[in-house]
């Protein structure tokens, strides 16, 4: 009798091992296929931007003679697409650093009201340039452990992005409060929105609505999931709420500091 218990739950161990060995073997073979992707996107993302400046090196090197208007031109193309290529070799190196097991992160208190005011000094003239009311409402004394240059980028990916896919003469508005025992940022703009279909999608690598307008504002796909992962980092969660033609609503919930 005993014998036989020990066959039965033997073979139902191994089944469990077999089991547990086909899930490993398939989150490797994930793991190795987003890894791939990765790759391939990150290559291409820097290909498209290399290929624009071997055609206008090319041309200039090709005909010697050319204008000098056309030779600034051209300059000033290539200069951007350069300041392009550094978008995304910067982007690309954040997430690296991020995804580390142990990622370079220095905790201190961080008083938000502060941090947030350094951050919309820096995107001020952005709104400025397009003439968008760039609002800020705070409670005092938010304060949570956190690294502030990280939480710092963290923020201008979100207002930089609802500045970008606001139209001119439209507003953005940023609100810090403490709800539900944590710190709740929300960044509301009444610019372009999300469509429904794109929602669950905007957080993943190199994800863009629309890639043209993206590229055109300097984008490189890699912004929300970064930001998203530094929340991440915080034990915080980010949200978004939008509509089409009406506007966007990213909500960013952080543990407060208890100490
Ligand atoms: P990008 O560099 O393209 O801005 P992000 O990762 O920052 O990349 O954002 C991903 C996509 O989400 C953007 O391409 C854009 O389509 C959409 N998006 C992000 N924020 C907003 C917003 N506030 N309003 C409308 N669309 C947005």
């Amino acid at each position: 009798h005993l014998r036989q218990k020990v066959e039965v739950s033997g073979s139902k161990e191994i089944i469990e091992l077999g089991n547990a060995f086909n899930a490993m073997s398939q989150r490797v073979e994930s793991l190795d296929k987003a890894r791939s992707e990765f790759v391939a996107n990150a290559s291409h993302e820097l290909k498209t931007p290399l290929s624009s400046i071997k055609v206008l090196a090319q041309s200039l090197v090709q005909d010697p003679n050319a204008d000098i208007k056309v030779y600034k031109e051209f300059m000033y193309d290539i200069d951007s697409e350069i300041d392009r290529m550094n978008n995304v070799i910067n982007d690309l190196l954040t997430l690296v650093q991020l995804d580390k097991d142990k990622p370079d992160i220095t905790y201190t208190d961080v008083d938000l009201e502060r941090l947030i005011n350094e951050v919309l000094k820096v995107l001020r003239p952005l709104a400025a340039a397009k003439n968008i009311k760039l609002n800020y409402r705070c409670e005092e004394g938010v304060s949570i452990r956190g690294d502030a240059p990280k939480l710092k980028q963290m923020l201008i990916n979100i207002i930089d992005n609802a500045l970008k896919y606001t139209p001119e003469g439209g507003k953005v508005d940023v609100c810090l409060r403490k709800k539900d025992g944590e710190a709740l940022i929300e960044v509301v703009d009444n610019g372009m929105g999300i469509p429904r279909a794109d929602l669950p999608y905007i957080f993943d690598r190199f994800y863009r609505v629309d890639k043209a307008r993206s590229r055109a504002t300097g984008g490189t796909g890699l912004g929300l999931s970064i930001a998203q992962k530094i929340a991440y980092l915080h034990k915080g969660t980010i949200n978004v709420e939008s509509s089409e033609g009406e506007g966007t609503r990213f909500s960013i919930k952080l543990p407060l500091n208890m100490g």
